[in-house]
């Protein structure tokens, strides 16, 4: 199977949403990812790093965790969003793609991450936009987005809390930190 194939059938994301039972009137992030993690029966870890502008975020799927690594150079509006469309692909178990050359190799090392398969999301392009897991976790964000608007909790999508400034870990200690 092409590591691009993708399943015959379009995700109603809507209602995989709804399936998951979450309370969006409690909306937090780093409790919204926590749902996700034991919804899919394994840890998510988010990882800050200074990627260039042109990349957002990126999945990688190691054997007993997920992690996603976000732009931590990006307004905490943007962070969120990032964090959001790779919470989908994991959630929506999205075909994977080998990584070239997206993280330093002491840092994959460092996590104990062997093969670097997963997505990289980088500033929307004619491909992304004609990718269909790249359209359904933009319309995962969206509909997360509207739910926690509707719950009154926008400023949970805008302003940074001390929930995600808690994930800091290893990118500070190897010295990425911006
Ligand atoms: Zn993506």
């Amino acid at each position: 199977m092409s590591a691009t194939q993708m399943p015959d059938e379009a995700v109603d994301v809507k209602r995989v949403i709804t399936s998951l039972e979450y309370d969006f009137h409690k909306f937090e992030l780093t409790n919204f990812v926590d749902h996700i993690a034991r919804w899919v029966r394994k840890p998510i870890e988010l990882v800050p790093f200074p990627f260039t502008a042109q990349i957002f975020g990126v999945w990688v799927p190691a054997p007993n965790q997920n992690y996603i690594f976000y732009n931590e150079r990006v307004p905490y509006v943007h962070r969120v969003h990032i964090i959001l469309h790779e919470l989908a692909h994991i959630l929506l178990n999205h075909p994977r793609h080998k990584l070239e050359d997206v993280l330093p190799p002491e840092l994959l090392q460092a996590l104990r991450i062997e093969e670097t398969y997963g997505r990289t999301r980088t500033a929307p392009t004619e491909a992304t936009r004609l990718d269909r897991a790249e359209q359904e976790s933009e319309e995962f964000v969206l509909i997360v987005q509207r739910s926690v608007v509707k719950a009154n909790l926008l400023s949970e999508l805008t302003q940074e809390s001390s929930s995600i400034a808690a994930f800091k870990p290893v990118t500070d200690s190897m010295g990425y930190n911006s």
